[in-house]
């Protein structure tokens, strides 16, 4: 029989799959036509069986999904390292919000810009955002070439955003129908927790999420502070007032979870929520370390995140990888929990999952082309036992050689594809001036 034609056909020294039964390949390699893999297996089979327009020989390198960062208000990334080592409410209240209350959209764009472009580097293809003007930060993810999940941000109204809930109820539905039929752009409904928001306006802003039948996330949980807060103002703590208003349901996505009782975790496991795990920004924060195993152990989905690059300072998935399994094994003085594998989960299938997408976390025939190849060929990296302990024990974001989203490449080799690193950086720079003369006004 003679071959089958299709795209590109990708070679590396090993294929971490993520597939149903997570299959590891040697001297594997990845048949790719348009946008979706054709194909997967070793290298002998995929040269038999396949014709390729173009190959990418990425030898010594493994190859494995795209990684999916669960969490993030990606414009923040301008305010990496603007403050730091501060209690919670000293760098919200005199570093972010007035820094966030003059950000105009041109600054939110070039934010989502730096950010696409440290992902694309670093070898996540997909991300959950939640921030303002996400219009724009739209546009810089239709430019660059990534998959996301938009959100736009809400407080109690009024804000400095929204005068009235049917304003924000406007802006969010425009922001759905502008994404609605792209290939790589979903949106949600935002509200930003429940003690900056109330019972009524939640309810009001899930009906929008049934209307629109899209997905509604929210922090919740974040720290015992946060459960005083919010015992104070309502009388019930934050995943109580959820469960009571309604809002616990399928299309309900939780960031953080770390104050949480053992009955809150069986709530969210029967509603069919999910969670999000931000091992690095609760530690920097100071706002305690959430039970992953118990609820991962309860049969809850949870993806992985990173958190805004203020409270990180980057958007490193493969460092949360390796923080959440850290993390559980040192607080459980367990070193059996968090195995590799259940790492490179959160971070690839459970993030598809969280963010609603059913074609994308694995390499397996007919999922959406989102591929990465980490650089082996490293002396940190030498020598290979396992390529699955590597890639959450020891490789970097700095090792990604290759990242491929929906068949696109859009960096190789530490060349960009889609982003003009240079004017990106430059104007950076400019924007460090500006927040610092808003924190000195
Ligand atoms: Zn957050």
């Amino acid at each position: 029989m003679s071959a089958q034609k299709c795209d590109l056909i990708i070679y590396g020294s090993s294929v971490i799959t993520q597939d149903e039964n997570r299959r590891v390949i040697d001297d594997g390699a990845i048949a790719v036509t348009g946008n979706t893999i054709s194909d997967v297996g070793s290298k002998a089979e995929i040269s038999k069986d396949w014709a390729a327009a173009e190959t990418l020989d990425a030898e010594k390198s493994i190859l494995m999904p795209g990684m999916i960062n669960s969490h993030t208000h990606v414009p923040m990334t301008l305010m990496r390292g603007v403050a730091d080592d501060l209690p919670l409410l000293t760098w919200l209240h005199d570093y972010i919000f007035p820094i966030e209350g003059g950000l105009s959209r041109e600054l939110v764009e070039l934010g989502a810009q730096l950010g696409c472009a440290e992902m694309i580097a670093g070898g996540t293809t997909a991300f959950f955002d939640g921030y303002m003007h996400e219009d724009f930060v739209g546009k810089a993810v239709d430019e660059c070439g990534l998959k996301a999940v938009l959100g736009e941000g809400f407080f109690e109204f009024p804000s400095p955003f929204f005068k009235t809930a049917q304003e924000a109820w406007e802006v969010i539905e425009d922001l759905h129908n502008k994404y609605s039929s792209h290939d790589r752009i979903n949106s949600s409904v935002t509200p930003h927790a429940v003690f900056t928001t109330n019972p009524d306006q939640l309810a009001e802003s899930m009906e929008l999420a049934e209307k629109l039948d899209v997905l509604w996330q929210i922090h919740c949980a974040e720290s015992v502070a946060e459960t005083k807060l919010t015992l104070e103002k309502f009388g019930k703590r934050p995943l109580e007032l959820l469960r009571d208003t309604g809002l616990l349901t399928a299309r309900t996505r939780i960031h953080h979870c770390v104050d949480v009782t053992d009955a809150e975790i069986d709530q969210i496991r029967a509603a069919g929520a999910m969670t999000s795990h931000n091992p690095q920004s609760n530690l920097k924060l100071g706002s305690g370390i959430c039970p992953l195993t118990k609820l991962l152990d309860a049969g809850i989905c949870v993806g992985l995140g990173t958190d805004g690059a203020a409270s990180n300072n980057d958007l490193n998935m493969f460092e949360e990888m390796r923080t959440a399994a850290l993390l559980q094994k040192g607080i459980q003085q367990d070193p059996t929990v968090i195995p590799a594998q259940q790492a490179l989960d959160l971070a690839t299938v459970n993030g598809a999952k969280f963010l609603g997408l059913n074609d994308t976390g694995s390499i397996s025939s007919g999922m959406r082309a989102d591929i990465i190849a980490i650089d082996m060929n490293k002396v940190h990296l030498k020598p290979v036992y396992n390529p699955l302990s590597h890639v959450v024990y020891c490789v970097g974001a700095q090792d990604v050689k290759l990242t491929i989203c929906d068949g696109k490449v859009l960096y190789q080799d530490g060349k960009h594809f889609t982003a003009d690193i240079e004017t990106i950086s430059f104007e950076a720079e400019k924007a460090v001036k500006w927040a610092l003369k808003r924190l000195h006004k």
